[in-house]
């Protein structure tokens, strides 16, 4: 069966490409179809990721996955949260990024630098699905007061994982799947659609 993936990263379409090769899902990209993007008005994850799933289905006619995820910090009151792609502006760079977080945690004490990264994918069966699937994966840590490593992306370098003793950057590509909220939440719909229950 063809499912549509609402975005038009190639990362993100060859990671599940390869995460459902096993299945009988073919996955295609909502740009194959023409597709642009949905407008993320939403205020949440879940609300973002469902818009672009109906999105990409609307367009397409066939059942659509989207993923939405970002940094939460607890004495930022949740920012950067959805906007943490753009916390430094509508075009800023992973490092004009963390240098905005860094500021703005500048002297906040360890114990007081929680944070998680979210990842919500979101599985609708046809465009007004009133049933869609929700799939929610959770990675806690703390964002340190300088960048480690050079792998990944994104706030990757200034998220510290106690358990783990280092920064997201210093992890290998299988360490941080294995651990990450994008890795936890992909299993979940891995495991979905093996049941075929779309
Ligand atoms: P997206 O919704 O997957 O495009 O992610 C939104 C933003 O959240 C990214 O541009 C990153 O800034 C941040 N983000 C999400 N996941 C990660 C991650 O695994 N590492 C570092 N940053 C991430």
């Amino acid at each position: 069966m063809k499912i549509v993936l609402a975005t038009g990263n190639p990362g993100k379409i060859k990671e599940l490409q390869t995460l459902l090769s096993d299945s009988d899902h073919e996955i295609t990209a909502q740009l194959d179809y023409g597709v642009g993007d949905a407008d993320e008005s939403g205020i949440s994850f879940v609300e973002n990721a469902l818009i672009k799933a109906r999105h990409a289905s609307l367009h397409t006619g066939l059942a659509a996955i989207a993923d939405d995820s970002g940094l939460e910090v607890d004495y930022l009151g949740g920012k950067p949260g959805i906007h943490s792609a753009r916390y430094a502006g509508e075009n800023a760079t992973d490092q004009e990024n963390i240098d905005k977080l860094l500021a703005a945690l500048d002297g906040v004490p360890l114990e007081n630098r929680n944070a998680r990264f979210h990842c919500v994918i979101a599985l609708v069966k046809c465009a007004d699905d009133p049933n869609p699937a929700i799939f929610h994966g959770c990675w806690e840590g703390r964002i340190a007061d300088a960048p480690a490593g050079s792998n990944g992306f994104g706030y990757d370098s200034v998220f510290y994982i106690p358990d783990l003793g280092c920064a997201s950057a210093e992890l290998s590509a299988s360490v941080k799947n294995k651990n990450s909220h994008r890795g936890k939440a992909l299993r979940q719909l891995r495991r979905q659609l093996r049941r075929q229950l779309i």
